[in-house]
């Protein structure tokens, strides 16, 4: 179990599970000599990748960032990315990481990418049910009109089952650009990785945590132009990684990462050759 304390909030890392994935598409145009040198990869060119989400605790409200892979890839797809042939429900996850699930009553999606939201809810048979029965969730809504325009780019990204239910039932709100959920808890936009994607943070005793999401999806790219080869922007996600980790170094921010497999927390400092790197 890994947790911050952040003024009056309490942050813990639920790391859901490993998953292997192209290391090619996770860094873009960066050469494998430098990037596998950070992460190497597998026979297969694919490098570990975690399904992150945290937990925050306010003292009012349990929120739930990200809900990870779930439970709605086929056999072949789980074992192309190393997973267990069955999926461990997120609730179950969470219950083992020594948090009540149920308490949980917010759960923010800070983009609708199946890895990001696969736990909003659980298959049963056909139907899909939420998994945290108690919670409102979030998503903006942008993501989700995205999501159904099915582009060839990117379509296979998205998975209707882990949301539209959930919309559908008036259980997901989906939020116009930036937001403030529970006191000091904001989604805010954060467009490069696609248009509408946010990165979430959390205020509490003037102290900053903020989920960087697919922005910086894990320390090894905290360079600015160490860009995922599926950022559909890549050019403004320079520009916003920027301009986040500069705020992030500057406020001396506690920041968490979507895919890192060791760190869980991290603070940002300036680097003089790759701009920034892990304090
Ligand atoms: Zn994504």
């Amino acid at each position: 179990m890994s947790g911050a304390v952040l003024g009056s909030f309490e942050i813990s890392l639920i790391r859901d599970s490993i998953y292997w994935w192209d290391g090619g598409a996770f860094f873009g145009v960066v050469p494998k000599t430098l990037w596998s040198r950070k992460i190497p990869a597998d026979e297969l060119n694919r490098i570990p990748a975690a399904f992150n989400s945290y937990l925050i605790r306010t003292g009012e409200h349990q929120i739930l960032i990200e809900t990870g892979g779930g439970d709605k890839m086929d056999a072949r797809a789980r074992e192309r990315m190393k997973l267990p042939p069955e999926p461990e429900p997120l609730p179950a996850a969470i219950a083992r990481h020594g948090f009540d699930p149920e308490a949980i009553d917010i759960v923010i999606n800070s983009h609708l990418h199946w890895d990001h939201c696969g736990g909003n809810t659980i298959l049963t048979g056909e139907t899909a049910r939420p998994a945290f029965p108690r919670a409102r969730y979030f998503a903006p809504r942008g993501e989700w009109e995205h999501a159904h325009e099915r582009l060839i780019r990117d379509s296979v990204s998205y998975i209707d089952a882990n949301y539209d239910p959930l919309v559908e039932s008036g259980r997901m709100t989906l939020v116009d650009g930036d937001c403030e959920i529970a006191p000091g808890v904001r989604m805010r936009r954060a467009p490069g990785h696609n248009r509408d994607m946010t990165v979430v943070t959390a205020e509490s005793a003037g102290r900053t945590f903020c989920f960087l999401s697919d922005l910086v999806p894990t320390s090894a790219h905290l360079q600015p132009s160490w860009v995922a080869a599926f950022d559909l922007y890549p050019l403004q996600a320079i520009e916003t990684k920027t301009e986040w980790l500069r705020a992030a170094a500057e406020g001396d921010w506690l920041c968490g990462f979507a895919h890192d497999v060791e760190v869980d927390f991290a603070r940002i400092v300036a680097h003089p050759k790759t701009t920034f790197a892990l304090g």
